[in-house]
């Protein structure tokens, strides 16, 4: 198998960023509290103020859509508009799109919402939705190959991000089925691949970034799986703990976040 494609500095200099990032915020989230959204927004005062859900999740996740999109469309030479054309790059900003057009515009309005996210949460989120956008982009539409092949590799990788989605599209809706209109609180989720995990979505969320990091084959890729990994374990766990200590029949089996292992 051929090394990862070596990315210019700048994305090399972004992506180890993201990657120390990464490692502060599993330290952060393991060692210090929960991000404090959802379930565990108890003492949330001093994140700033309220902003309903939907709100939230539009707001924070735009910037990953919006700036690859925007810097795709303002290509002007035919060299730019043939770097964004060929199949290696097509394919892996493609699935990157797709993601977020369904995360910052569909999601939001089909989701049942709880409690508000604080400001402060919402303002990290969107920060680090920009800085990937960013990063992501530069990569694919000014720094990757110009004439990137479609490899096995890069199938194999689309194919583990496509299985990845369909878990997290699966959970998430799962969740949404739970409560009918105007209900906030928790049930047990069942069904797909809440049998085997607590966290369904996270573990598809999991699973999609890790494909994708594979079909991408890029630091930047590399660095965005390793922090969804880093934000999401933490989180899994602690969201298995609670469903533990708020349900006494929880199923016993069922691990945090991957089948079987953890
Ligand atoms: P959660 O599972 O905590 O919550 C998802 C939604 O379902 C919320 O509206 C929540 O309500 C509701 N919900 C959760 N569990 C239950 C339950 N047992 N009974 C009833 N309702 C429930 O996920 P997140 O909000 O953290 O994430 C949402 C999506 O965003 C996921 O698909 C996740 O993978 C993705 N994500 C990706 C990240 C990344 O780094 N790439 C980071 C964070 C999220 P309430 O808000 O009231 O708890």
């Amino acid at each position: 198998m051929e090394p990862p494609q070596a990315a210019a500095p700048q994305c090399n200099a972004l992506a180890a960023a993201m990657a120390a990032g990464a490692l502060a915020t599993a330290l952060a989230l393991a060692l210090w509290r929960p991000a404090p959204y959802g379930r565990h927004a108890e003492g949330a005062s001093g994140w700033g103020f309220p902003v309903p859900a939907r709100a939230a999740w539009m707001i924070q996740e735009l910037p990953a859509l919006a700036v690859p999109a925007l810097w795709l469309a303002a290509l002007s030479s035919p060299q730019q508009r043939a770097r964004a054309a060929a199949p290696g790059n097509a394919l892996p900003l493609a699935l990157f799109l797709a993601h977020y057009a369904h995360r910052a515009l569909i999601y939001p309005l089909r989701m049942r919402p709880g409690r508000a996210t604080p400001a402060g949460i919402v303002l990290m989120a969107f920060a680090f939705c920009a800085y990937n956008g960013y990063m992501q982009a530069r990569y694919f539409l000014a720094e990757a190959p110009p004439d990137a092949p479609l490899t096995p590799r890069a199938l194999a990788g689309a194919a583990v991000w496509l299985a990845g989605w369909a878990v997290n599209l699966h959970a998430d809706t799962a969740l949404i089925n739970l409560r009918r209109p105007g209900e906030t609180g928790y049930k047990i989720p069942r069904g797909g691949a809440f049998e085997l995990v607590s966290c369904a979505n996270y573990f598809g969320e999991v699973l999609e970034w890790a494909g994708w990091a594979v079909a991408a084959w890029s630091a930047p890729a590399a660095a965005f799986a390793a922090y969804t990994a880093a934000n999401l374990v933490p989180r899994a766990w602690q969201h298995h703990c609670w469903y533990r200590a708020k349900f006494p029949g929880y199923p016993r089996n069922r691990r945090a976040v991957i089948p079987f292992l953890l």
